[in-house]
């Protein structure tokens, strides 16, 4: 986890920067089938509150409705993907609580951060192996990773 110390980040070409002041969960890596396609195989995340973080440049920042739970930010201008957060709606999963989830790989280095599950791993690519030790969740059971809130 890292501390309260200001963290910084953006996209590949600085058309989107953001900075976190607040804790920072460590990261899951999610397995899933949309981030399969968004991110060419797993999507290492971190998350903090909406309130924590300020997206300091909007320039190149565009949403997607990835689907109907969640919208995915990302660079119009070099592709990067940035971010995910959950959509308001009325009977809103588990799992599924607010907050912004910001792609780990764009935070400036060094994070401080480290892995701490992989979740969605029935819906993995069949060419990825996980070899780090984390636990393995078949679906979202992000909850019961020691280290998430
Ligand atoms: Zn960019």
């Amino acid at each position: 986890m890292s501390q309260s110390k200001k963290q910084t980040g953006g996209c590949l070409c600085g058309a989107v920067r953001y900075e976190v002041e607040g804790r920072l969960r460590d990261v899951i890596h999610c397995h899933c089938s949309m981030c399969q396609r968004f991110h060419g195989a797993s999507g290492a995340y971190t998350k903090t509150d909406q309130s924590s973080i300020n997206i300091s440049r909007k320039r190149g920042l565009k949403w997607v409705a990835s689907s109907l739970k969640a919208r995915r930010g990302f660079c119009c201008e070099c592709g990067s993907g940035l971010f995910w957060e959950p959509v308001d709606q009325p009977d809103m999963d588990p799992g599924m609580e607010p907050g912004m989830w910001i792609v780990a790989g764009t935070l400036d280095q060094p994070t401080g951060l480290a892995t701490i599950g992989h979740i969605f791993v029935s819906q993995k690519a069949d060419f990825v192996e996980i070899t780090c030790g984390a636990p393995q969740f078949t679906e979202d059971f992000h909850d019961e990773i020691e280290g998430d809130e």
